[in-house]
């Protein structure tokens, strides 16, 4: 605990108040404030332009485009990526297809492993490269790309690796053959982690990939693309073309494909399973979520504030399965909100870069008006607003850690996706009121139940529309684990055995 004794060494730090759990009165600065701690920006080299990953070479777009990447903490352009043509897509599926045929595809599931390993290995040889620029280009604190994101993306190549020649195990008395060419379509939120989601189970089957970025975060895609020369991995067995939600479009429609996958807003989910219908193509969708992080009154409080905390503002809150809905039990509602006001009265603000940075910027100026606006709603429809006071940096897209109490069912802020560090809180009284509540949603992504009964949990789960349940703790990921969504959150799973059975077909021996 800090030295309150002596009034001299209180430093008013801006208006960054101490939590009123410290008794240190209404009002009275916290004694520190932590020194800058920016990582070094050093260890990456941005160039000016990146072409398209086609064929195992950098290749400018048929007719030269670009367009600009901007670093969302500061608004400067980082650099000009190529804009994908229509034409550019089907080089890039050909490319896919010959090495589908006679490269990739003709590899024994050992020599696909070998290969799968030393991807996962370069990646862990340059993950201080990957995290700088993952922070950089779409705004998240380095303290998340550092520890979650890059390792993440790793374990997802390790694991995958491990089963690329144990399909006979996966899939007993049955023959695993690969689907043939995928186009995976990922969103901004996790651009290095989504990439390896999508592609480390598509290529351990023995299938090449086209992946379509996001055009707001392109650049770790595109140092990927490097990993892959460096790893000797066969031309066209991975592309990766940036362009427009159109190009997208084209791909999921595109003849040569035989798989689609894709992670992002419902809308565009949607229009995508309209893309694929009456074809034989397999896909997957990873949509939004409207996740329900319920409290009940024999909880540990202070385990689950901590839990709530990550749950809405890791990651800014730009989390397709992120805790947007708090579900408090009423008798502890009061000293819960108190707590949580506490904890947000400690979260940082501001450049991702710095190792100190809890919450950083929002990805693009569409997501913060975005957020903006719903916010606004809130308050419109009369749910109480609160955010702790701190200064946000002069330039770039920032967004207070935001709590909404006296939330109704039907408010806006309680039905639809944010996608930002707002959480609404609701209330109830009953084990069966709280699973009503969480399931009324038109999502179905994941939960999160805080409750000291072992019973309870179990009987909860069972009881929620959600593919991901965390019980005690929330934002839990694993490469062995399956991940994906009921309702308008999407259908396939991703992660684990479940994983690699959406890039297979099943053949009787
Ligand atoms: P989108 O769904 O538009 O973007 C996701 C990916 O799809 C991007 O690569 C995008 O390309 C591409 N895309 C866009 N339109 C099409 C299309 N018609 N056909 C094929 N691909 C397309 O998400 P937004 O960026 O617009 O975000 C909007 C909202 O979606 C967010 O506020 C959030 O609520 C939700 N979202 C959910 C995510 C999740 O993880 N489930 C992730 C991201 C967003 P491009 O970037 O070039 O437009």
């Amino acid at each position: 605990m800090p030295d309150v004794t002596s009034e001299t060494k209180l430093q008013r730090i801006g208006s960054n108040n101490a939590p009123s759990s410290w008794g240190l009165g209404d009002g009275q600065a916290i004694p520190w404030e932590y020194a800058p701690a920016p990582e070094s920006r050093e260890i990456v080299t941005i160039k000016d332009r990146y072409g398209l990953f086609i064929n195992g070479r950098e290749v400018d777009a048929e007719d030269k485009g670009t367009f600009g990447t901007v670093n969302p903490a500061t608004e400067e352009i980082l650099s000009q990526v190529a804009k994908a043509t229509p034409a550019d897509a089907d080089r890039a599926v050909r490319a896919a297809r010959k090495a589908q045929r006679y490269s990739w595809g003709q590899l024994a599931g050992r020599e696909r492993a070998k290969y799968l390993f030393r991807i996962a290995r370069i990646l862990q040889e340059r993950s201080r490269e990957f995290a700088v620029l993952e922070s950089i280009d779409s705004g998240k604190p380095i303290k998340e790309s550092r520890d979650v994101d890059v390792p993440l993306a790793a374990a997802h190549f390790w694991y995958y690796a491990g089963w690329a020649d144990k399909l006979d195990y996966a899939f007993p008395g049955r023959v695993a053959r690969p689907l043939g060419v995928a186009a995976q379509i990922i969103p901004w939120n996790f651009p290095l982690l989504m990439l390896a989601w999508k592609i480390a189970p598509a290529l351990a089957a023995g299938n090449t990939v086209v992946l379509k970025p996001a055009s707001t975060t392109p650049l770790t895609a595109l140092l990927f693309a490097e990993v892959c020369r460096e790893a000797d991995l066969p031309p066209g067995t991975v592309n990766i073309i940036t362009g427009p939600g159109s190009i997208g479009m084209h791909l999921v429609t595109h003849p040569g494909i035989d798989k689609v996958a894709f992670t992002g807003s419902t809308d565009v989910g949607k229009k995508i399973a309209r893309g694929v219908a009456g074809t034989d193509k397999g896909l997957t969708l990873e949509l939004g979520g409207k996740a329900a992080n319920i409290v009940f009154e024999d909880a540990a409080l202070d385990q689950a504030v901590e839990g709530i905390v990550n749950g809405i503002y890791f990651n800014q809150g730009e989390v397709c399965c992120a805790g947007s809905r708090l579900l408090a039990q009423e008798s502890i509602v009061e000293p819960l909100i108190e707590k949580l006001k506490d904890r947000l009265s400690t979260i940082r603000v501001g450049d991702p870069l710095d190792k100190n940075t809890d919450v950083g910027a929002i990805n693009s100026r569409a997501q913060l008006e975005k957020i903006t606006e719903l916010v606004e709603s809130g308050k419109a429809e009369g749910a109480d607003f609160y955010q702790p006071a701190c200064d946000l940096p002069e330039r770039g897209y920032f967004f207070r850690p935001t709590l909404f109490t006296n939330v109704a069912q039907s408010h806006r802020i309680a039905q639809e996706e944010i996608f930002g560090p707002v959480l609404s809180v609701l209330t109830f009284r009953t084990p069966d009121e709280a699973v009503e509540k969480a399931n009324n949603t038109p999502y179905g992504l994941s939960a999160g139940i805080w409750t000291e009964k072992g019973s309870r949990i179990l009987s909860m789960a069972t009881k929620m529309k959600a593919g991901v349940v965390w019980a005690n703790t929330f934002n839990k990921f694993d490469p062995t684990s399956p991940f994906g969504g009921y309702k308008e959150s999407g259908y396939g799973r991703e992660g684990g055995m479940h994983g690699l059975h959406a890039y297979v077909r099943l053949e009787d021996r």
